[in-house]
């Protein structure tokens, strides 16, 4: 079971910040930014190019989530980056949005 699985699943550990019926959000263990959050569907799909049209709402709910973080956080601004395939930089292939506010400290 991949690594985002086992935290969805608490068999391993996370500092969860959002969790509903579709999706959970945690604090990155390395972070790149002040605040820097993970919004991840329970359900395990790759990546942004294993996405079906069946999964648009779910992609769609990733953003008002992230959104909702953001408002919890008092951000007034915020990045919100998708690493899509090994050449996109992704390491974890279980989809992820990544949310980076206040002062960035390094690369996503
Ligand atoms: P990506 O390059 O988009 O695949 O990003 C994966 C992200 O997951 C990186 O920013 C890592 O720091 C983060 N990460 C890896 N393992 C964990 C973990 N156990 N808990 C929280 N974040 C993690
Ligand atoms: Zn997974």
């Amino acid at each position: 079971m991949c690594i985002f699985c086992q935290i969805i699943n608490k068999e391993l550990p996370s500092t969860i910040v959002y969790e509903d019926e579709q999706v959970i959000a945690f604090n990155d263990i390395n972070p790149s930014a002040d605040v820097h959050v993970l919004i991840v569907p329970k359900k395990h799909i790759d990546s942004i190019m294993e996405l079906e049209e069946a999964d648009e709402k779910l992609a769609g709910h990733l953003l008002t989530v992230a959104h909702k973080i953001a408002k919890e956080k008092n951000l007034k601004g915020y990045k919100l980056q998708f690493n899509v395939g090994k050449e996109g930089g992704q390491i974890i292939f279980h989809l992820h949005l990544h949310l980076l506010g206040g002062k960035v400290h390094g690369q996503v």
